[in-house]
């Protein structure tokens, strides 16, 4: 089709040629002056009226006006992408990198825009797979150990885009690695844990064998007591082993149900009194009648109760009080517990709610210890929105104090 210029042109030539025949046909000069002032008007008005470029059969705009392709990197939604990614994140153009986002300039400096991407990210893994990275390699993700730091561990990911540029994505996999290592180290402490009682009961199982018989009866029956003690603690630690699992699952389950924390408590002391727990004459109960309700799972409580009222008995001196009080605090409840023991060493306070953590390991399996009870206290607290603390004073004793929010 035409263009602007030459329907401007068409239509003036028109006007010219209806004027000639019209002057030729003898008209009026003022009509055909008229007629050609009206002819330019209108064809001037429509050559203004089009649009400036045509489209061509097609539909599209002809190629000396198209839009030049902006590069990603420059492109200011780009930009903002970058802003908003919490890991670091980096633009590299020709090996340069050209823009950086806050967390890529916390993490390896301000003087990284402009450097060349192999010092910026100074890893022997990062350099030698961006010297060797063409523009249709894979999109590999690389580990950069020991990264920035010894023990940490960071990804780098790599997008390759058009003319020498790629976008460089960086995360931190230190905390992932750090729970693996935990999980490992604790399957590792639960078997240990697991095989000293049974190398104990195998070893007295067998000298029994050896002995076919010949034993006598005080032998005997004490090894038989032996065998019986140590499978007592294999079993305790396989329920403290399924109980931290369950409420490590329940960790993100709010409890809803509504209960009675004194009467949680109370029930707690009766049963461990009922039990052969050492020196249940010892406890002291200072409850109160009124009622304390939170929201809860029963049975996690009663657990939490049982195992702090227990390690004051255990670790408390024989003959001393060991004393449970339920005391309101505006809109929570306290649970304390106070035994008069050798108390704890204050490095030691922070770390008695890690797993297996023991202060004096032997103590702990004398009293039949497993060294999990306070770290399925943390959990059950933490579940309930409870506050754990541990005071303790060498020579003098213990408290261990946990509140919750009262429901309602
Ligand atoms: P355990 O089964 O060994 O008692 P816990 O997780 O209940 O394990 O407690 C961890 C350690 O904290 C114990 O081994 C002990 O050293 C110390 N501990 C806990 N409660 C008391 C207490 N009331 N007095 C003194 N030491 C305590």
């Amino acid at each position: 089709m035409f263009d602007r210029l030459s329907s401007l042109v068409i239509a003036l030539t028109l006007v010219a040629i209806v004027a000639i025949f019209a002057a030729l046909a003898g008209g009026d000069p003022l009509s055909i002056a008229m007629m050609l002032i009206a002819g330019f008007i209108a064809a001037g008005t429509v050559y203004g009226a089009l649009p400036a470029s045509l489209p061509d059969a097609q539909g599209s705009a002809p190629s000396a006006e198209a839009p030049q392709p902006v590069s990603l990197l420059r492109h200011p939604d780009f930009a903002r992408l970058v802003d908003q990614e919490k890991d670091p994140l980096l633009g590299v153009a020709d090996n340069i990198v050209t823009i950086a986002n806050d967390a890529a300039i916390r993490l390896l400096g301000r003087h990284i825009v402009g450097a060349d991407i192999r010092t910026a990210i100074r890893h022997p893994a990062a350099a030698e797979w961006l010297s060797r990275i063409n523009d249709d390699g894979p999109l590999e993700t690389i580990n950069l150990v020991d990264f920035p730091r010894p023990g940490q561990r960071w990804t780098m990911r790599i997008a390759v885009l058009s003319g020498g540029q790629r976008i460089i994505v960086l995360s931190d996999h230190s905390a992932i690695d750090a729970a693996d290592r935990m999980r490992s180290d604790f399957v590792a402490n639960a078997s240990h844990e697991l095989r000293t009682p049974l190398a104990a009961i195998l070893g007295y199982v067998e000298t029994l064998q050896d002995m076919n018989g010949d034993t006598d009866a005080p032998t005997r029956s004490r090894f038989l007591a032996i065998i019986e003690r140590e499978a007592g603690r294999m079993q305790q630690l396989v329920i403290d082993l399924l109980s931290i699992s369950r409420v490590e699952a329940d960790r993100f389950r709010r409890p809803t149900t509504p209960v009675d924390f004194t009467a949680i408590v109370r029930g707690t002391i009766a049963q461990l009194k009922d039990s052969e727990a050492a020196r249940p004459i010892d406890i002291v109960a200072k409850l109160g009648d009124e009622k304390q309700p939170i929201l809860g799972d029963e049975a996690q409580l009663g657990q939490l109760a049982h195992n702090i009222i227990s390690n004051a008995m255990k670790y408390g001196r024989a003959g001393t009080p060991v004393t449970v009080e339920l005391a309101r605090e505006g809109r929570r409840v306290r649970l304390s517990v106070s035994d008069e023991g050798d108390g704890i060493a204050p490095d030691h306070l922070p770390r008695l709610t890690e797993r297996f953590y023991r202060v004096d390991e032997a103590r702990s399996r004398s009293v039949g210890g497993t060294g999990l009870g306070l770290a399925i206290v943390k959990h059950i607290s933490e579940r309930h929105q409870g506050q754990l603390d541990i005071e303790s004073e060498l020579g003098k004793g213990t408290k261990v104090s946990v509140t919750f929010p009262l429901a309602g």
